[in-house]
């Protein structure tokens, strides 16, 4: 998350701060099992996962594998904690926004833990952890918290003798699927607006970095959250994250992740109980990941070559130890690249060049994704127009990865349905009702 007065500047830190922290060495992995009802559980069948440290290669710890079973046992207590009479469903609208806040304070207080245990699941830096995300996720519980009881409907004029109002309802239990790259910043992009509102949620963090999802399980309950509010089961896309795109009893899903697993999430919504879905998909990020990853980036940079792009420089890997690829930068590409098409999810650049605008934005807008496009210049006219050409579903002029909680984010196209962030991410979180009563007075 790029501010513009706080604590970073364009992913870097702001060089006046007066003591930037340090990772805590050998930190204990205290949270590795299920979490449902406000306790940790072992899996039902008994399995277990590894999670890997992706800069070292090296083991972290085994996680308990949810799967369907743990999932129905998830789906249970959400539904029981959104039972009307419950004591979440009992707490006033500030009552949430109080219980958020309180969330965000101890987000600040163990932020070095959990940017360090971001930095072993996700090879990322740490400072870009507790900078970047820690300090995004910070931001965006306090934001929803002050929406909490400023969600209103309206009072609608209608034809004849009638008093028309809309509430806005929460819409019940969420499923919550995150993927392997911002693991907390994704989860709290949803979780914050899903409580907000007062739904109550199960989540299924990456398989491969469940550490920091699962240590929200413990704050979770210290900020007095009732149980049942928040599950969290880890476990894998095919089993665990399949059984909540599946549930009946789940009404909505967010996911983020990629374009082929947002595709079977719609399929089983519409062939279970069509629960409300909301997908964040395709996108281009430089990232340092697993083995898998690893050798998908590589497969690119070779089928660059061998579609005649130019290596300018790295296109291979760097360091004995982890999933490290150089940084890659390509020339002489061509639209119909898979480079330059599809989702590489690695430090690879394609350069290509453009004559005129109209070419750039036509060629822009050829393809299937439309999540986040940039335009630099000091011409604000060519700004704006390029701005308003673009489909997509955020432009940054003169800027990137300018990320605020109280902006809206979403793709257009294959790059997903609906919103987050921003007030627009209530309306993906509650239902609309309306009432109407016949009076008996006519008009006067
Ligand atoms: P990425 O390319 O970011 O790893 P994926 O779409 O593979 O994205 O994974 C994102 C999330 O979706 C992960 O939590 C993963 O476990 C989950 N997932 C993968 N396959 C499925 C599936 N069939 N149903 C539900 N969730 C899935």
């Amino acid at each position: 998350m790029t501010t513009t007065n706080g604590t970073i500047e364009n992913g870097l830190p702001d060089k006046k701060m007066p003591m930037l922290p340090k990772p805590i060495t050998n930190l204990e992995i205290q949270h590795n099992q299920i979490f449902i009802n406000n306790e940790w559980h072992q899996s039902v069948s008994g399995r277990t996962f590894p999670v890997y440290n992706p800069a070292t290669g090296e083991k972290i710890c085994d996680v308990q594998e949810a799967d369907k079973a743990d999932v129905d046992k998830a789906v249970e207590a959400a539904k029981a904690a959104f039972q009307k009479g419950s004591p979440w469903r009992r707490l006033d609208a500030s009552g949430r926004g109080k219980l958020l806040h309180k969330l965000g304070d101890l987000l600040e207080r163990n932020r070095v833990i959990l940017a360090t245990l971001e930095t072993m699941d996700t090879g990322k830096p740490f400072l870009h952890a507790f900078l970047v995300d820690l300090e995004g996720c910070i931001r965006t519980l306090r934001y929803f918290a002050g929406w909490a009881d400023k969600i209103q409907g309206k009072t609608i004029p209608v034809d004849e003798s009638f008093l028309c109002y809309t509430v806005h309802e929460p819409v019940g239990v969420c499923g919550a699927i995150t993927p392997w790259n911002f693991p907390l910043l994704m989860l709290i992009w949803k979780m914050a607006p899903a409580l907000c509102c007062g739904n109550t949620l199960v989540i299924k963090p990456a398989e491969q970095t469940p550490l920091t999802s699962l240590y929200m399980g413990s704050l979770i309950k210290e900020a007095g959250f009732p149980p049942g509010v928040v599950n969290i089961v880890p476990g894998y896309g095919p089993t665990a994250g399949a059984a909540i795109t599946h549930h009946p009893n789940i009404d909505k899903v967010a996911f983020t992740g990629s374009t082929e697993v947002g595709k079977l999430i719609k399929e089983a919504a519409s062939a279970s109980n069509l629960k409300r879905v909301t997908l964040e998909l395709g996108g281009k990020n430089p990232c340092i990941i697993d083995q898998e990853q690893f050798d998908k980036v590589l497969e690119y940079i070779q089928s660059g070559k061998d579609e005649g792009a130019k290596l300018e420089c790295g296109g291979s890997a760097v360091g004995e130890r982890g999933f490290f690829i150089k940084p890659t930068v390509f020339s002489e590409v061509n639209d119909d690249m898979r480079i330059a098409r599809e989702e590489i999810f690695g430090p690879v650049q394609s350069i290509l060049k453009f004559k005129s605008l109209d070419d750039v934005i036509k060629r822009a807008n050829n393809s299937q994704y439309g999540l986040t496009a940039a335009v630099f210049t000091e011409n604000l006219d060519k700004a704006l127009s390029v701005a308003s050409a673009l489909q997509s579903g955020t432009v940054w002029i003169n800027c990137y990865n300018a990320l605020h909680a109280q902006t809206p984010f979403g793709g257009f196209k294959m790059s997903g349905n609906g919103r987050e962030l921003g007030e627009y991410a209530l309306t993906e979180y509650t239902e609309v009702k309306t009432v109407t009563i016949k009076l008996s007075q006519k008009k006067l």
